[in-house]
């Protein structure tokens, strides 16, 4: 519990000097601890460190977790995973918000089901910044009309990007990554979409994040470096 919270703040001093690096101030990147495999405890504990969102990536042990802290005031759980439609009605009665929206029969779905929660969701579209097959979300070339066809669902609130950079040890190639990504988000934004907004930029975890501040992330998914190497 102590090594959380330790590990919190060396990541917090890392994301401070990342910003003072890239001349942003530090309040322009939020940190989403992610707290996937981890048990509630430990999202008690960094909690209790200050921190109120988390992110999860697998509904059913989100939505779990989120039931057992149902008395912790003040909780917000993001899902930043692949989403199947079938699991659309679980998101859209506990998340705040969604970072992986990638397909228009699961905006149409989570609208439909948000609609009938009487609920609004924060939705990223997910940008398929390294060409990997493997890799879920947009090529990034698709982006806008995607954007365009999101405005027929009001349940959803439009805000933002969000990628995941190639893993490799080449700090250009993860660059590139989060430049085609900011490429993007300047398309989106001179495209002026009513009611959409693209200032959120979720991008950049534990092996990559001050990279990711050095490119305009708003909001950075961090896992290991805060709980420890999942099992
Ligand atoms: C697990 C996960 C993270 C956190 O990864 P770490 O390397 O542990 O920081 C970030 N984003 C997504 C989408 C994830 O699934």
């Amino acid at each position: 519990m102590q090594q959380i919270a330790a590990n919190l703040a060396a990541v917090r001093a890392r994301i401070d000097d990342a910003c003072l690096a890239a001349e942003r101030p530090p309040d322009a990147v939020r940190l989403l601890p992610v707290s996937k495999t981890r048990p509630a405890a430990d999202v008690l504990a960094a909690h209790a460190a200050g921190c109120t969102r988390f992110g999860e990536n697998r509904v059913q042990e989100a939505a779990g977790k989120a039931s057992e802290l149902a008395g912790v005031p003040g909780l917000e759980w993001v899902m930043i995973g692949h989403l199947q439609s079938n699991k659309a009605r679980l998101v859209a009665g506990f998340a705040s918000e969604f970072q992986a929206l990638d397909s228009l029969p699961l905006a149409a779905e989570l609208d439909r089901r948000l609609h009938a929660a009487g609920r609004q969701l924060d939705v990223l579209v997910q940008v398929n910044s390294s060409g990997e097959d493997s890799k879920f979300g947009l090529r990034p070339d698709a982006v806008p009309a995607f954007a365009r066809a999101l405005v027929a669902f009001d349940a959803l609130r439009v805000r933002g990007l969000m990628t995941i950079a190639l893993p490799s040890p080449d700090p250009a190639l993860v660059s590139a990554c989060f430049e085609r990504v900011v490429t993007v988000q300047q398309q989106l934004r001179d495209a002026g979409t009513p009611g959409q907004s693209w200032d959120e930029l979720s991008m950049g975890m534990s092996g990559d994040f001050e990279a990711a501040i050095a490119h305009g992330a708003t909001v950075v998914r961090i896992g290991t470096a805060i709980f420890g190497a999942r099992g």
